[in-house]
């Protein structure tokens, strides 16, 4: 259902590549988040056929910077098939802004990369409207974080629900986005922070993604985008102490 491509909080560290992650989709996968190593990580283990979808959470540079990475090598030397990128409401312009940077107007297929290499779609997030990708079902739930921010929620095809917290603050539509998830990977970027890092920024510490998973009814958490790697302990004991189902670390390689 899940592979962890990586889970830094920040650049790539010797923990493995920032916020990326697949969802196994049956015959193939989408990835979510396009974080610094995320190529790297995958091509190391998938072919690119493979891929059906990506969805990037929020356009912070650790969850998106190697799309453009991505966008080279899906667009050189040939265009490999058009497959939907997802990025959240009004950042298409940011897309935009991205191919007019790094776009290389003497290659016919890299004028503007991202979007030659994907079909680039806005999310709703308004937990409601459906996306499908491959099969399987797309919702996506309003985030709270400094910049547009979705929570994601997939049924697969054989029922079980995988979700995403995305970068947020503790918010009751992240909570609808886990409802009685399968699977659902919160991000715990704090042992603890003050205030203005988790309502004014938008993030958890690890006791609230307990807090939140348990709310939402979750059957199994998985702990993520930790500030600082070597927390993961710690955060799991944290964790803990508000959520009593299955728990897990996100680390660089782990499949649920
Ligand atoms: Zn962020």
């Amino acid at each position: 259902m899940l592979d962890v491509l990586g889970c830094a909080a920040t650049a790539p560290t010797p923990y493995g590549a920032a916020s990326s992650y697949l969802v196994d989709v049956g015959d193939g996968v989408v990835l979510v988040d396009a974080g610094p190593g995320s190529l790297m990580a995958y091509a190391a283990r998938y072919p690119l056929e493979a891929l059906r979808g990506i969805v990037v959470t929020h356009l912070h540079a650790d969850h998106s910077l190697d799309l453009m990475a991505w966008a080279y090598r899906w667009t050189f030397p040939r265009v490999l098939p058009r497959i939907p990128l997802f990025v959240p409401p009004g950042e298409t312009a940011r897309i935009a802004a991205f191919d007019a940077l790094f776009g290389i107007p003497t290659l016919p297929t890299m004028h503007a990369p991202i979007t030659q290499a994907w079909d680039v779609r806005e999310l709703v997030l308004d937990g409601k409207r459906e996306e499908r990708i491959a099969g399987v079902s797309l919702r996506a739930f309003a985030a709270r974080h400094a910049v547009p921010s979705a929570a994601l929620r997939f049924t697969l095809p054989d029922g079980r629900v995988l979700a995403f917290s995305s970068d947020t603050g503790y918010c009751a539509p992240v909570v609808e986005a886990a409802r009685n998830a399968d699977l659902f990977v919160c991000e715990a970027t704090y042992l603890e922070a003050d205030a203005s890092a988790l309502e004014g920024h938008g993030h958890l510490t690890a006791r609230m993604a307990g807090e939140l998973a348990t709310e939402a009814g979750a059957k199994h958490l998985v702990v993520s985008h930790l500030s600082d790697p070597e927390d993961g302990p710690q955060a799991l004991a944290d964790a803990r102490d508000t959520f009593a189902g299955e728990l897990s670390l996100a680390i660089p390689g782990l499949l649920l």
